[in-house]
């Protein structure tokens, strides 16, 4: 592992040094990790630019939003007027994401602007994810793409994409460094819950020596790492356990894969709103017994959200790309408007055989 390059004792990037996979991670082919001439044309277009127009993949998690989020505050303090929003048709933040700093800051996509001169999407790996929004960024003059997903598809006009990078947020990161910008507890805080949400707290392959690094820089502007960490993930309404235990009592286990799905049904008993039952895959990925875990969860439009883990010897990335979703080898996912079962055929169909 190489480590990252520094300026100084403080240990902050370096805003000249060549830009390159900020985890050290070798490079593979088809990686694109971040040029110098991206950089400098997207520096030079946030300069320039009066407003800014942000915006995060449908569903926001806490890298989506929180990486918008710090890029969105540091903006307005350089003077921007600056919009951001994600394109979901029932705009609410999850609950869980409501003690992020800035939330100012966001507007519905209904008072987007139709035509952004220069607007920066974050976490998004294809147009689609930008759900409402991206009508708005096909009409945009400029759009810059910063996004960590190997599927990312090359959308946009500008792309500061590092599949490299453990989290969106570490790409924002590098752009408030570069724009000058500092990080106040605020700033460092949305930084900090888009770190810990996509290396599961540490615990993925992606935290490596300069995903800490960074959470050292974060950790000393003073935030809350045990407030943060209750509001992501130790807290929930009464009616989660009713949920988790409707979808654990139906939960699968064939051949190495274990799955089983939340309806919406499941959650109006209980005035559970969607973005509540997410962590569920996270119970049922623990399983010894299967490599691979699906969850499907019924939005409030009927259609199913397929999350699925593997522990690493399955690529879920390809296999929810062949149906229409992405992400990461060991996370990843994809929609479908098929039933449960027909679903999970298809699923089963691209897996490996067991040998
Ligand atoms: P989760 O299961 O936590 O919702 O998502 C896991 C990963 O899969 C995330 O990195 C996310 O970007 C990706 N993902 C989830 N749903 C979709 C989808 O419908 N389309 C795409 N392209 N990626 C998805
Ligand atoms: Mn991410």
């Amino acid at each position: 592992m190489t480590p990252d390059v520094r300026d100084g004792a403080r240990g902050r990037p370096s805003r000249g040094a060549p830009a390159r996979a900020l985890d050290g991670t070798a490079e593979r082919p088809g990686d694109q990790a971040v040029g110098e001439t991206a950089w400098t044309r997207v520096l030079s277009l946030v300069r320039q630019a009066d407003e800014v127009a942000l915006a995060c993949h449908v569903s926001p998690d806490g890298d989506a939003l929180g990486s918008m989020l710090a890029v969105g505050l540091v903006l307005r303090s350089m003077g921007k007027r600056v919009v951001a929003s994600f394109g979901d048709r029932t705009f609410s933040v999850p609950r869980l994401l409501r003690f992020l700093p800035g939330q100012d800051l966001l507007v519905p996509p209904a008072d987007y602007p139709a035509e952004p001169a220069l607007m920066i999407t974050f976490d998004s790996s294809t147009l689609d994810r930008l759900g409402l929004l991206a009508v708005n960024a096909g009409k945009a003059r400029e759009v810059v793409v910063m996004d960590h997903h190997p599927s990312n598809t090359g959308f946009g006009t500008i792309g500061i994409i590092d599949p490299g990078a453990a989290a969106t947020a570490v790409l924002a990161e590098q752009l408030i460094y570069r724009l000058g910008g500092g990080l106040d507890r605020d700033v460092a805080t949305c930084l900090y819950a888009g770190l810990v949400t996509d290396t599961g707290s540490f615990r993925h392959t992606s935290t490596t020596a300069s995903a800490h690094e960074m959470a050292a820089r974060l950790v000393a502007t003073g935030l809350r790492t045990d407030e943060i960490a209750r509001e992501l993930w130790d807290r929930s309404p009464f009616g989660y356990l009713k949920v988790l235990g409707a979808a654990l009592e139906r939960v699968v286990l064939e051949d190495g894969l274990i799955w089983t799905y939340v309806t919406r049904l499941d959650r109006a008993a209980y005035g559970l709103p969607y973005a509540e039952v997410e962590a569920i895959i996270d119970v049922v990925r623990r399983t010894d017994e299967a490599e691979v875990a699906v969850v499907l969860k019924e939005d409030d439009l009927g259609a199913w959200q397929v999350s699925t883990r593997s522990k690493g010897a399955v690529d879920m990335a390809a296999i929810c790309a062949a149906l229409g979703g992405g992400g990461h080898r060991s996370a990843a996912g994809f929609t479908s408007h098929e039933s449960v079962e027909a679903t999970m055929d298809n699923i089963r169909a691209l897996l490996p055989r067991k040998a």
